[in-house]
């Protein structure tokens, strides 16, 4: 198959390939690019494959970073433009399930197209439009179908995150995973847990952001692979109902977390533990916090202006998301017009802060100062007093001596 006009991404690219294959290499475009090239889809970055040793592209282009010279790849500079190129290699060994113990450098590109995880994932681009389909991925793009490369059972051996990796392509791209592929998978769940939660997390949660989270999630439940994720070993049910679930629209991470933490009911130190296991970011547990007791009150028609105030504008918007999935949500619009008569948004546009209680209303330093100012807020943010510095300070004098 030959592509007539590439996207418009690769054009930049197209003169670097040309000046490997002028001093008398092989390079292609491989991996997921190809792939969404052929189904129309966005592409968001695009790998160079090379017969070239990583040696050799650096005496072929002045400008180069070793991002990752000892797997192969060097990024060669060219007008201000980063573009990773990784030599032909195989990978062996494979003792402990996830990482090979020997990666070697190869002249052949077959030898690199085979180690890949699925056929659609296993086809090459010539600069000049030319397609390289060495295991069928063309008809089984046409057939939405994701198939293991070779033998499933031997591949999902060989790194067991390529059964995490099946279900998100298949929620990603809207696929159906091969049958054999599916069995494979299904037979060999427990390797999983010899992954490391990081790499599980990233794959789990392309699959809840994905074209078809159902489609994903319901291979994720059927196959077993739930079971060897944290906190999910006894999530079937829970999991299972959202399949039932038609809006989604999740955006990122921390709305689908939230959706994970409400199907499980996770109270607020649950959520903590919970998502520790997942290791995911610091950042991301305290918006999850926010998040879920706001789609609680947004469900229950009570959002109150200290729960606005306290969740903040972004976990608004996250919440209402997460709800939209439920049928629970607010007009976007109504959510906005209330974040909007907040009197204040954060506790920096009080009109008082510590150092005037002490200079102006003789309160001294201490945890009765935090509780001060926290009155202060709930009653500015519940309209109770007015947002100026001689009612505040008079508030807090009214505070004080009613201890
Ligand atoms: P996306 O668009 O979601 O990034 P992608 O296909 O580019 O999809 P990557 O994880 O970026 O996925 O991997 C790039 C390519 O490297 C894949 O297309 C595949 O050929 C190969 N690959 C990645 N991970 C594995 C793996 N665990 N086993 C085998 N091949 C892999
Ligand atoms: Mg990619």
């Amino acid at each position: 198959m030959k592509i007539k006009q590439l996207p418009a991404i690769f054009e930049p690219a197209r003169p670097v390939l040309q000046k490997i294959e002028a001093a008398g290499y092989e390079a292609y475009f491989v991996g997921g690019c190809v792939r969404d090239t052929i189904l129309h889809d966005d592409i968001h970055d695009i790998d160079i494959a090379t017969s070239a040793y990583p040696s050799e592209i650096k005496a072929i282009f002045n400008h180069t970073v070793d991002t990752g010279i000892e797997h192969g790849t060097v990024m060669i500079l060219d007008h201000g433009t980063g573009y990773e190129t990784t030599t032909f290699r195989t990978e062996s060994g494979y003792q402990d399930y996830r990482r090979p113990d020997k990666v070697t450098f190869v002249r052949s590109l077959s030898e690199d197209l085979k180690r890949r995880d699925f056929t659609i994932n296993a086809l090459a681009l010539r600069e000049d439009g030319e397609v390289i389909d060495l295991f069928n991925g063309l008809t089984d793009l046409q057939k939405h179908l994701i198939r293991a490369v070779g033998d499933p059972n031997e591949r999902f051996h060989e790194d067991a995150l390529r059964m995490m990796r099946a279900v998100r392509f298949a929620s990603k791209l809207n696929f159906v995973i091969d049958g054999p592929t599916l069995t494979g998978i299904k037979e060999n769940v427990p390797l999983l847990a010899k992954i490391a939660v990081e790499r599980i997390r990233v794959e789990f949660e392309k699959l809840m952001l994905g074209q078809k989270p159902v489609a994903g999630l319901q291979d994720f439940i059927s196959t077993g692979l739930y079971q060897y994720c944290p906190g999910l070993a006894d999530a079937k049910d829970v999991l299972s109902a959202l399949l039932l679930l038609n809006h989604w629209e999740l955006e990122n991470e921390a709305q689908l977390w939230a959706v994970i933490c409400i199907q499980l009911q996770l109270d607020q130190g649950e959520i903590n533990n919970f998502l520790k296991k997942w290791k995911t970011a610091n950042d991301l547990i305290s918006q999850v916090k926010k998040i879920v007791p706001a789609v609680t009150a947004i469900r229950q028609r009570s959002l109150m202006p200290v729960t606005i105030f306290k969740t903040g504008a972004a976990a608004l918007h996250d919440a209402n998301q997460v709800a939209k999935l439920y049928g629970w949500a607010i007009l976007d619009k109504d959510l906005q017009a209330a974040y909007q008569q907040l009197p204040i948004k954060n506790s920096k546009e009080l009109a008082v802060d510590g150092k005037m209680l002490i200079t102006k209303a003789g309160i001294k330093p201490g945890p009765l100062m935090g509780k001060i100012i926290q009155q202060l807020t709930t009653a500015v943010i519940n309209g109770k007093i007015t947002n100026d510095p001689v009612t505040l300070l008079n508030e807090a004098q009214k505070i004080m001596k009613e201890g």
